[in-house]
């Protein structure tokens, strides 16, 4: 599944690309999760100004409205002058003055929305309850422990929820209480400041690294099918059951939360 940091390699691969091109046309394939929410003939003249990134949200903005893309289980975004045909699983293609976007996605959990702006009704369903973006400014480690004071749900899933702070899917999590030295079953209202402060450092350099190798590892974005940001990171914790801690060789733990599996050193992580 595309994390946080997938998508916003994605974004660089792209947006300086695609900004300032013409819409000649949108065509669609099999229905995605959601339908575009208009004719797509209408697009056709608009100007792409810029690509933008909210959660595990594209946004991508024209001189009217905006669409909002979201590459669900198994999308995958390319960029190019000329491309193929649309295959069987290719479902969006805008194709532009300046290019191609065309999206893949074989397990169609992916979306394509029209909104007329950011304050509307199909944009605010969507974006309306995501958290702090966590490589921004607005993502502050004061603010961060005062929300968790009030959850008292162990503290990965909090993270994973995505109301505090977005984009911190399950590997990551795993990785940055690992780092902050948290065991991810303690409750969030439990944790000090001090040790919030620590995981809010965490969050934002497991992200930042990951887009970081994702970033350099993507040269070549129609080639960018597949390949994921996070498997050049070389994980702490995350799939490594049984496995010697990096740092005290303790056996590292797995454990199920929500549904998820969670990894953890018992200890290193207190
Ligand atoms: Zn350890």
């Amino acid at each position: 599944m595309p994390e946080l940091p997938e998508v916003e390699v994605t974004r660089l691969s792209f947006a300086d690309r695609i900004a300032g091109a013409r819409i000649l046309s949108a065509n669609l394939g099999k229905p995605l999760r959601w339908p575009l929410g208009c004719a797509p003939q209408q697009l056709a003249g608009r100007v792409v100004r810029g690509v933008r990134r909210r959660g595990k949200y594209l946004l991508i903005d024209l001189d009217e409205g905006l669409l909002l893309l979201h590459l669900g289980m198994s999308g995958s975004l390319s960029f190019a002058r000329d491309l193929p045909a649309a295959g069987v699983h290719d479902h969006f293609d805008l194709v532009t003055t300046q290019g191609v976007l065309r999206l893949n996605d074989p397990r169609r959990f992916g979306a394509v929305v029209h909104a007329a702006g950011e304050s509307a009704p199909q944009a605010l369903k969507l974006l309306g309850r995501l958290g702090v973006e966590p490589l921004g400014d607005d993502f502050d480690a004061q603010a961060f422990h005062a929300a968790l004071r009030r959850r008292h749900a162990p503290i990965k899933q909090v993270l994973l929820a995505g109301d505090i702070v977005v984009g911190v899917g399950n590997i990551y999590a795993s990785e940055a209480l690992f780092l902050a030295g948290i065991r991810p079953t303690t409750a969030a209202s439990r944790i000090s400041l001090p040790r919030a402060r620590l995981l809010h450092a965490a969050v934002r350099d497991v992200l930042a690294r990951a887009v970081a190798k994702g970033g350099s590892t993507l040269r070549d974005f129609s080639n960018a099918h597949g390949q994921s940001g996070y498997f050049q990171l070389e994980a702490m914790v995350y799939d490594r059951a049984a496995e010697p801690c990096r740092t005290c060789a303790a056996p590292i733990r797995r454990i199920v939360q929500g549904q998820r599996a969670t990894y953890y050193c018992p200890r290193c992580q207190r």
